[in-house]
């Protein structure tokens, strides 16, 4: 009766950065978009993985750092519907003050995006028949969010890993850990660096 495809999980990162394709199939997502000026670079990934540019059908920011964010923009003209959960929507105007012309970053525009609540997330990604939610989880920055799988699978951006948290953005860190592990988070897919148990 199975014929739903496995979920599966390809990084498609380069400069030191993950980016992260969540596939049903040919339905896919993905996580963290890019640096500026850079989108020969992530086509050229996306090909050596054998993922077709256009069977990406939503792209998700964990937020808006440019090496996060940096190619959101061209990859909504590259027919991609780029989700922004409310809590991010402030932060995307803030992005092209650290760039710099030779960057060549595509300024976001507001236009046409998906901007939702975190609680209309789980219904968004079930259309394209991927089980989970999107979570705000700040700390690194007021406008970060996370995907958390069903299955476990949680996609963190840059939040700073808990045993390095402290101040007061320290409380914020901790509390979004405390959420995702509420929320049945297990394996942690960071924007940078390996793949870790959440501990
Ligand atoms: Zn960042």
């Amino acid at each position: 009766m199975s014929d739903t495809p496995t979920l599966t999980i390809t990084n498609v990162g380069y400069l030191s950065t993950n980016y992260w394709v969540v596939s049903r199939g040919r339905s896919r997502l993905l996580v963290d978009l890019g640096y500026p000026g850079t989108m020969a670079t992530l086509r050229a990934r996306l090909k050596q993985m054998d993922i077709p540019l256009a069977e990406i059908r939503y792209a998700l920011a964990t937020h808006y750092h440019i090496d996060h964010a940096g190619l959101a923009q061209e990859l909504k003209m590259a027919g991609v519907d780029l989700i922004v959960l409310e809590s991010q929507v402030t932060a995307i105007p803030l992005m092209k003050q650290f760039t710099k012309p030779r960057d060549h970053y595509v300024e976001i525009s507001l236009d046409g995006n998906l901007i939702l609540p975190a609680s209309a997330s789980r219904a968004l990604l079930a259309k394209i028949g991927i089980q989970g939610e999107i979570l705000p989880t700040p700390g690194h920055s007021d406008d970060s969010v996370s995907l958390l799988l069903d299955d476990g699978s949680v996609f963190t951006g840059d939040l700073t890993p808990d045993e390095l948290a402290w101040g007061e953005a320290g409380e914020l860190v901790k509390a979004s850990w405390v959420l995702l592990r509420q929320h049945g988070a297990v394996q942690v897919y960071p924007g940078h660096g390996p793949v870790r148990p959440i501990g």
